[in-house]
């Protein structure tokens, strides 16, 4: 039978780090495009899994694969997102240490696929807990909920994730599952005010007027069409065709019933209520007084919130101001009670979200367990460049680095202590170190998150350009940070006076200041909070409480809110031991069978795979324990044919020298073989495959 080693050339190899020429991004890149072809979606960097989306369903996941991968070491059978997460779990068991599984790549590229394949592995393979027989399913059950509410059709994914998400999931001494946590991320609140054209807003709306009975939508004052409700028309693409709205809805609805969820009622009015306030509207009286001129759905929003709406359609339309102490109330203009609106909306939809969130991990419930131990999977928004880069893209991409950050200290980190526990030398690897570019955005007083918020603190007259202004300022020189004057056109890229420029680790982006400030302060009127405070619909009032009204306070910004999350998560990674699996979208046009090798080399950069495999390959190509080398090549050599009965250590080193290994071709530690170079193996392989 051809080996997987010896069917490299048609298949490629399915570990980059035998690729003879590791230097080389062209023989990367043609080893990933020869998986693709033979539908081997999947190949590792050492422990490493990379995978191509092969935007269709292969045969690869049943549960008699499942039964495969268990128990199998990794380099024994073909690279597959089971064999990572059964390793991962064995490493759980034996090690009794915390694990991580960290998933990147751009949108659309497989992460939560990815991430869906291992949650089921673990609820198929794992021993059911008795007490919890229903855990497994829970956790399953959490991923249709938190889609619903959180993703959306996107330009680039049908089921874009559109917030970031790290689960826990807690097993006990037996290796059953029992609990689970999940931390969320950033919500792209700005889509359920608005969306790009071919886009849609977040799917439980669309499910909802699908989906709903009769009964529930006259409840809710709700017409069947999206296109009749604002938030939900400008990006013109009501349906989607690889979504079915109405069974989705079903699903959605019957997941909250094992969560164990009651309060779908409230819940409800609130998305309807998001829906009618998008259909409030403003006139402008003679003075620029700006009055509401939608009775129907200040009425809807009363009923459906329990508020009172003089009190409300006031707020909408008035700011409240302390000055010297006192209290003012002062008109809004027509653009000021839109955005106060569409603030409203956000707030609404975001926090709900969050509460959402917290339900569900109640429902899943984190033991305070001796004795148990927990995998932790990050789903979370890759490296991002679009043509127009903002505030979001800013916060996506910082995360990036800190991520890489994570990444390169803690491969070197495994690195070196495989050397040592196996006592051989440590070779000093050359990497770029990307902690400047961390610094540069989250440093104190003088990082870009600290100048933002400054700016956005500081009394009078600002605007998104004085802070880029204060940025040059504060920042010219710096070698990773440029604007259009501070390259003094000497920049390959026309950037326009708007602009700043960031040299990631990944590569160049420009992000435009407009908005920032705005997206930083993300600020609600204080009367419309005080409005959603007396709610008496329970999750508004969970989500709006008095103390915020109350305390004067000003809340966290929300570019620092992120950085002080991302830093919690980091402490989180960095206690436990991490895998990678690093996701690649193979075509824009979701298409199976294409691999645009222009957008693959893109991806390979950002992923930062080539840097990846470097570090990997610094000391040694392979790696192999003693007894699983001694199993496959004992046939090659008189002394350990059929079997060698001496020390492991002494039987690999009789094998080499009659396969008449250099010195300088391996080395031997004390539970593994290291060979440096593949063609050495390779060789190896071929004198197996003529025998
Ligand atoms: P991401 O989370 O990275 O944005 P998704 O995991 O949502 O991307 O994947 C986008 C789409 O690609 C999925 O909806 C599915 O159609 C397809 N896809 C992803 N991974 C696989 C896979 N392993 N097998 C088949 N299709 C996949
Ligand atoms: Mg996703």
């Amino acid at each position: 039978m051809e080996s997987a080693l010896t069917a490299r050339d048609r298949v490629g190899v399915q570990d980059f780090v035998l690729l003879e020429n590791y230097n080389s991004e062209a023989a990367f890149i043609e080893n990933l495009r020869r998986r693709f072809r033979e539908n081997l979606v999947y190949t590792y960097i050492g422990s490493v899994l990379v995978s191509v989306n092969p935007y269709k369903e292969l045969e690869i996941y049943s549960k008699q694969q499942m039964e495969r991968y268990r128990g199998v070491s990794f380099y024994e059978i073909s690279p597959h997102i089971y064999a990572l997460s059964d390793n991962t779990y064995r490493a759980m068991r034996t090690e009794r240490k915390d694990q991580c599984i960290l998933i990147s790549g751009e949108s659309g590229a497989g992460k939560t696929e990815a991430s869906k394949k291992i949650l089921l592995y673990y609820a198929v393979t794992c021993p059911a807990n008795d007490h919890m027989a229903a855990l497994g399913d829970r956790l399953l059950q959490s991923n249709p909920v938190l889609e619903a509410f959180g993703n959306a059709k996107t330009l680039r994914n049908d089921n874009s994730s559109r917030f970031g998400k790290y689960m826990d999931v807690q097993f006990d001494f037996r290796g059953a599952p029992v609990g689970g946590h999940i931390l969320n991320y950033l919500l792209e609140k700005s889509r359920v005010v608005h969306q790009n054209h071919g886009e849609r807003n977040f799917h439980i709306f669309y499910q909802l007027l699908e989906g709903g009975d009769d009964d529930l939508l006259h409840r809710l004052d709700l017409d069947r069409n999206p296109q009749n409700y604002k938030y939900l028309v400008k990006g013109n693409c009501p349906r989607v065709s690889s979504i079915s709205d109405k069974n989705n809805w079903k699903t959605v609805m019957k997941a909250l019933s094992v969560i164990g969820f009651s309060d779908e009622e409230k819940l409800l009015n609130i998305i309807a209520s998001v829906l009618h306030l998008g259909n409030t509207h403003f006139g402008e009286g003679e003075e620029g007084e700006t009055h509401i001129t939608t009775e129907t759905q200040i009425r809807n929003l009363e009923k459906l919130l329990g508020v009172d709406g003089s009190a409300l359609r006031e707020a909408l339309t008035h700011k409240k101001l302390t000055a010297k102490g006192e209290e003012m109330i002062s008109p809004l203009n027509f653009e000021q009670a839109m955005s106060a609106r569409d603030a409203l909306a956000k707030a609404m939809y975001g926090r709900t979200f969050t509460w959402l969130v917290e339900k569900i991990n109640q429902s899943l419930a984190l033991k305070v367990n001796k004795g148990s131990s927990v995998i932790g999977l990050l789903d979370i928004y890759g490296f991002e460049v679009l043509q127009h880069n903002s505030f979001e893209q800013f916060c996506i991409n910082y995360c990036n680095e800190k991520l890489q950050q994570l990444f390169i200290e803690l491969t070197l980190r495994s690195e070196q202590e495989e050397y040592e526990t196996e006592g051989i030398a440590w070779e000093t690897v050359k990497y770029f170190d990307n902690k400047i570019i961390c610094d540069l955005i989250e440093e104190k007083h003088k990082g870009i998150i600290s100048i933002l918020d400054e700016e956005c603190l500081r009394p009078g007259e600002t605007c998104d350009i004085s802070f880029l202004e204060k940025l040059e300022g504060t920042l010219g020189g710096h070698p990773h940070f440029v604007t259009h004057k501070l390259a003094n056109g000497k920049t390959r890229r026309v950037m326009s006076r708007e602009e700043f420029r960031l040299l990631h680790y990944a590569g160049e982006v420009n992000y435009n200041v407009n908005g920032f400030m705005d997206k930083n302060n993300d600020l609600l009127n204080r009367n419309l909070k005080e409005v959603m405070c007396q709610s008496d619909n329970q999750i508004l009032n969970h989500c709006f409480r008095r103390e915020e009204v109350i305390d004067q306070k000003r809340p966290e910004m929300a570019a620092t809110q992120f950085k002080n999350s991302l830093m919690k998560l980091m402490e989180i990674l960095m206690s436990k031991e991490p895998s990678y699996v690093r996701c690649i979208k193979p075509n824009d046009a979701k298409q199976p069978g294409r691999f645009d090798e222009v957008l693959v080399r893109h991806q390979v950069k950002y992923l930062g795979l080539m840097e990846n495999l470097r570090v990997r390959r610094a000391g040694f190509a392979y790696r192999r324990r003693f007894e699983a080398f001694l199993q496959r090549y004992k046939p090659l050599c008189p002394d350990t044919w059929p079997n060698w009965h001496g020390k492991l250590a002494d039987g690999v080193s009789t094998l080499v020298n009659h396969l008449g290994y250099k010195a300088e071709e391996y080395k031997l530690g004390r539970s593994k073989i290291f060979i440096r170079f593949p063609k050495t193996l390779f060789t190896t392989e071929d004198a197996l495959e003529a025998k």
